[in-house]
């Protein structure tokens, strides 16, 4: 099946909230513009600088998504467009963004990522340092950023029950948040959660993102990448 195709079919199993976000790293510009050309909007990169070589060189409607680890000296190079950040895992860096969002005039927004997994590999706050996070004088003080969400990682796991479990908590989570510090802000709205091998349990337990790669634009080759 074409990239066009598979974005088709895609956009055609989201339903209610649920946005697709193609996840285009590693992938070459005429890959983007071929899922562009099918209608997609969302795309998501893990790399700041080459998330900014597609911007420059592709349609300025392209809404871009930034999934990956940021490194704080990176963050300038997407802190003009990137339309949200999932992947806040300290203070540190949020309060970094919030300094490139005062140099372009505008306000970012932003995820936390959870660590749902608890794997080694993957980074994410665990739920205690978000609350802290959320509850700290220095995070108040931050003007340019807004929280609109969570994001996580599932296990990479053959067992959908551990999975589901996961999201599961990643949404009791969410809406504990919701209540507790974000009851008054409709802009806190989104759980971004579900890849290539595990997008249906997500929808089930109630993603508003999905972030699809692999099976959209096939098996990432970072052998030959790096
Ligand atoms: C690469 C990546 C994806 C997409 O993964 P696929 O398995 O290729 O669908 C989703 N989310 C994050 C954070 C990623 O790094």
């Amino acid at each position: 099946m074409s990239i066009k195709d598979k974005i088709i079919n895609y956009n055609n199993k989201m339903k209610g909230n649920t946005k697709l976000i193609a996840v285009s790293k590693t992938k070459p510009i005429e890959n983007v513009q071929e899922a562009y050309d099918a209608g997609q909007r969302l795309f998501g990169e893990n790399k700041a600088l080459e998330m900014r070589d597609k911007y420059l060189a592709l349609p300025k409607d392209i809404r871009w998504h930034f999934i990956g680890h940021l490194q704080t000296n990176k963050i300038k190079y997407i802190a003009p467009f990137v339309e949200l950040i999932h992947s806040v895992d300290s203070l540190n860096l949020l309060t970094q963004i919030n300094k490139e969002a005062i140099k372009n005039n505008r306000v970012i927004d932003c995820l936390l990522q959870i660590d749902i997994a608890h794997e080694e590999t993957k980074f994410g706050l665990d739920d205690d340092s978000a609350k802290e996070l959320l509850e700290s004088e220095e995070f108040s003080q931050l003007k340019n950023i807004r929280i609109c969400g969570l994001m996580g990682i599932g296990s990479i796991t053959d067992d959908k029950s551990k999975t589901r479990q996961e999201f599961k908590h990643l949404k009791e989570l969410f809406n504990c948040f919701k209540e507790k510090y974000f009851a008054d802000c409709d802009y806190f709205s989104e759980i971004s959660m579900g890849m290539s091998d595990d997008f249906e349990i997500a929808i089930e337990e109630g993603a508003t993102y999905i972030r699809i790669g692999s099976s959209i634009f096939g098996a990432r080759d970072y052998v030959s990448k790096n």
